[in-house]
């Protein structure tokens, strides 16, 4: 099947084309042909990610009156982003038609700007339900030449309690409109909103019922609930090109975890319901452009975000309602790419797993957690292939070829390497090297299970505390004295005249705090106590009693930055990670 033979304008195909569409896809062939020849109501069950803007945008589009200014197409989602995201496809499939009208009408905007584009007449309304009631009840829309109305992912709009806002909203478009709508699941409060408000729809289903997109794995982690962050991390660090979103159940964990997160070092960031819409848009911002590699977020809080080159969906938590597990895991493996959905759950939590294996009608591969062996072959191997595809300017480097063969005379390409390694990887090796490794939950609550150094997770983010394991010393110096995790292992091993495992290191602006063994904590702060770091005067004390305050789950992120509390971002985890300008 083409776009060609569904009969769709020259325009409309010359659009699409310009978007790269080739071929329709599976929603599209079921969907295109049934709206273009006016064929009722319909309910589709089809995930996210699947073509659906084009399935219903498409027929709604070639069937447009020009002429008319008025609403003739309305389009409800849940959200924001969603919203956003839908007008800017409808737009785009527009562009080679004249006298297209299209206004996006969603909360947390101003609303006048958005009275005043309907004013103006438009054919296709894009709307969150609240907002939309809110100006119907001003009396500022007229849905009386509506024809087709689509409830984009209705379950979600239901989930988030619209229930009523739909109805009053559906209880406006005249009774002849033929409606579509979309869902992933098809739980009972769906199935009563197409009864009440549909006549005798069509359903569709695309794929299996409730199924991820097949291009999705889908893997678990069983794991103890102590090791459920040391788990996120350890899964972090074994893929470094990792670009994805950990879902949380709740705001506060979700800011706890992200807190976490930036904290050891990773470029992640938070995004749920908590932040002012000002933070929300420069976070997704952030995300789209690859600035940031993990987002932390809710379901409600990721919904609508159009991202289609996601790596791994990692499910720090399961949702309380399992079905929103297919809307997550549908945010990888879209157009066209493989995608990873991981699952992290402790024994008590098998049985979900098995519900959810059975609602995607594939079973989860079971993994046990990277071993630091593995994560440091893996980060090794990955920047062995990126040094491979990496493009050469000989131009560039030439020129200092001959002092650079000059400085490594009588030195063997193995030796080459192996001080090349060390040097990249120093901080990642010593980190991992013997740390335990994070054991699976078997039931036995007695099995011990850690992570080497890393404090465990405490999801409350309520008396949180490091998991010691050496004894803690506070030095003078930060990020304001340049210090990096390398630099400040390198001073404390020649200061020690030997080499030291250093655990977790915390830096700050102008402090650092750092776990050494207990046995060599008193000689070393002396030691460290008689050099200087980059000309500077070092203050060495234990640690012990003055923790530096750890992000405790939930501060409003504004006003703990402004007061010095939230913790530094991206300085000290030993992958050292970057943003990779992918
Ligand atoms: P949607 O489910 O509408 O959010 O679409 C998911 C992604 O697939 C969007 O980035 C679309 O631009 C893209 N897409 C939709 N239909 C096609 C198609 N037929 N061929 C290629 N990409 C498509």
């Amino acid at each position: 099947m083409t776009f060609e033979e569904f009969g769709l304008s020259p325009e409309i195909l010359q659009a699409i084309a310009a978007m790269g569409f080739e071929t329709p896809t599976p929603v599209q062939v079921e969907v295109i042909p049934r709206l273009l020849k006016n064929r009722g109501d319909m309910v589709a069950l089809a995930q996210t990610g699947t073509g659906k803007t084009a399935a219903f945008g498409l027929p709604i589009l070639h069937m447009l009156k020009h002429d008319l200014r008025s609403p003739q197409a309305l389009v409800l989602c849940p959200t924001r982003e969603l919203c956003v995201q839908i007008t800017r496809d409808l737009e785009a499939f527009a562009a080679h038609t004249q006298g297209v009208r299209v206004v996006a009408v969603y909360g947390g905007a101003d609303i006048q700007n958005q009275l005043r584009a309907l004013k103006r007449g438009v054919q296709i309304i894009v709307a969150t339900p609240g907002r939309m009631l809110d100006i119907l009840r001003r009396g500022r829309a007229d849905l009386s030449g509506v024809e087709r109305v689509i409830l984009d992912e209705a379950d979600e709009m239901l989930n988030m309690g619209f229930q009523e806002d739909l109805e009053a909203i559906l209880a406006q478009t005249p009774d002849t409109a033929h409606s579509l709508l979309f869902s992933a699941t098809m739980p009972r409060h769906v199935a009563a909103i197409a009864r009440k408000h549909m006549r005798d729809p069509e359903e569709i289903t695309v794929g299996h019922l409730n199924a991820g997109a097949e291009t999705v794995s889908h893997e678990c982690y069983v794991v103890h609930q102590r090791d459920r962050y040391a788990t996120l991390k350890r899964i972090a660090d074994y893929y470094p090109d990792v670009y994805g979103i950990v879902f949380c159940r709740t705001r506060q964990e979700t800011q706890t975890v992200a807190d976490w997160l930036i904290r050891d070092g990773y470029n992640a960031d938070s995004l749920h319901g908590d932040l002012s819409q000002t933070q929300r848009d420069s976070v997704m911002k952030k995300f789209r452009s690859r600035a940031l590699q993990l987002l932390v977020a809710t379901d409600v809080a990721a919904r609508g975000l159009d991202v289609t080159d996601l790596t791994h969906i990692i499910n720090y938590n399961l949702p309380d309602e399992l079905g929103s597990y297919t809307h997550r895991s549908g945010r990888t493996g879209r157009a066209g790419k493989t995608g990873v959905s991981i699952v992290i759950i402790n024994m008590r939590e098998k049985g979900k797993a098995h519900q959810i294996e059975r609602m995607i009608n594939t079973e989860f591969a079971y993994r046990t957690v990277p071993t630091g062996r593995e994560i440091c072959g893996a980060q090794l191997l990955n920047h062995i292939a990126r040094m491979k595809s990496v493009e050469l300017d000989p131009k560039q480097i030439d020129r200092h070829l001959p002092q650079i063969y000059e400085a490594l005379e009588g030195m063997s390409w193995k030796e080459v390497i192996q001080r090349f390694v060390s040097l990249e990887f120093e901080t990642l090796l010593k980190y991992y090297q013997g740390a335990e490794d994070v054991r699976p939950d078997t039931g036995d609550s007695r099995s011990p299970a850690r992570d080497g150094h890393q404090r465990r997770e405490r999801p409350s983010g309520k008396g949180q505390r490091a998991e010691r394991s050496g004894a803690r010393l506070s030095v003078n110096l930060g990020t304001a004295d340049d210090l990096t995790p390398r630099k400040l292992t390198g001073w404390i091993s020649r200061a020690g005249g030997q080499y030291v495992r250093i655990g977790r290191i915390e830096i700050m602006d102008r402090r650092t705090v750092f776990e050494v063994p207990v046995d060599e904590a008193a000689a070393l702060a002396q030691a460290l106590g008689n050099t200087s770091f980059d000309g500077r005067t070092v203050r060495v004390e234990a640690a012990g009693s003055d923790r530096p305050r750890k992000p405790s789950g939930g501060p409003p992120r504004g006003k703990a930055a402004a007061k010095g509390k939230a913790p530094s971002k991206g300085k000290h985890h030993p992958s050292k990670r970057k943003p990779r300008g992918r």
